[in-house]
């Protein structure tokens, strides 16, 4: 199993603090059956600042640690990257460093805000041959109250990834329930942990891909698993057409 997203470097964002943190992290990953974690770093934001070089010279550490602690764990570089006006600039500096050298770029946004400058962003993205994969859609209040906006990016050729935890619950029933309608209405291509720790925000991969399989059956669960190894390879994922959130469903579930 893959997981793409994943704060397993230590001492560098809020995920793993020291090595010994990031070391239970891969255990408990390896008892998941994760064989490959790609190292998301938060990029920039107000606390942390993880340019492209520091985090391939982490990451190639990790993994001799890795080893050397015999845990069959393969961790792979990449980055968080919060959404900015001066993303595109940055990616030309070669600050920014997409999955594991390939096209697929995770873009973050804030909690509660979707930038009016989005749509332009990703245009500019996607000429340059990237593809902004867009991380937990599934907790930003503005999607949540106008999925249109999701709709409207996934459209236009983003993709999106939501949050193992979110999907069993984690983050409360609205996320949860709003979660499963993204994965229903194709506008979810991936399931990820963004786990920061062995706790509060730990891997819950097996728990969410079981859930999957009870509601949608394995054809689904082989689709998310697949797409995940898909992009860490570098190669075209598999994507439906994607639909419309109905508002007042969406509003009657609650
Ligand atoms: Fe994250």
């Amino acid at each position: 199993m893959v997981d793409f997203h994943c704060h397993i470097l230590p001492g560098i964002d809020d995920g793993a603090q020291n090595l010994s943190e990031s070391i239970e992290m891969a255990k408990v990953a390896a008892q998941q059956g994760i064989r490959t974690i790609v190292a998301t770093p938060h990029h920039k934001n107000n606390r942390y600042e993880n340019d492209k070089q520091s985090i391939l010279a982490r990451v190639e550490e990790l993994n001799r640690v890795l080893q050397e602690e015999k845990i069959n764990i393969k961790v792979l570089p990449g980055q968080e990257v919060r959404i900015c006006g001066e993303l595109v600039e940055g990616y030309d500096l070669g600050e920014i460093l997409p999955v594991n050298h390939t096209q697929y770029v995770l873009v973050e946004f804030s909690s509660s805000h979707v930038p009016r400058y989005t749509e332009t962003l990703f245009y500019d993205l996607q000429n340059k041959g990237l593809i902004p994969v867009i991380v937990h859609p599934e907790r930003n209040q503005e999607i949540i109250e106008n999925p249109e906006i999701l709709y409207n990016l996934v459209q236009k050729g983003a993709l999106s990834q939501v949050t193992a935890g979110s999907l069993i619950g984690n983050f409360g029933k609205k996320i949860q329930k709003f979660s499963f309608q993204l994965v229903e209405a194709n506008l979810t291509h991936f399931i990820a942990s963004d786990a920061h720790n062995t706790s509060s925000r730990t891997f819950n991969m097996r728990e969410a891909y079981n859930l999957i399989q009870a509601k949608y059956g394995n054809d689904m669960v082989y689709l998310f698993e697949e797409n995940a190894e898909l992009l860490v390879e570098g190669n075209q994922v598999y994507k439906e057409v994607p639909e419309r959130i109905k508002k007042k469903r969406f509003f009657n579930i609650f």
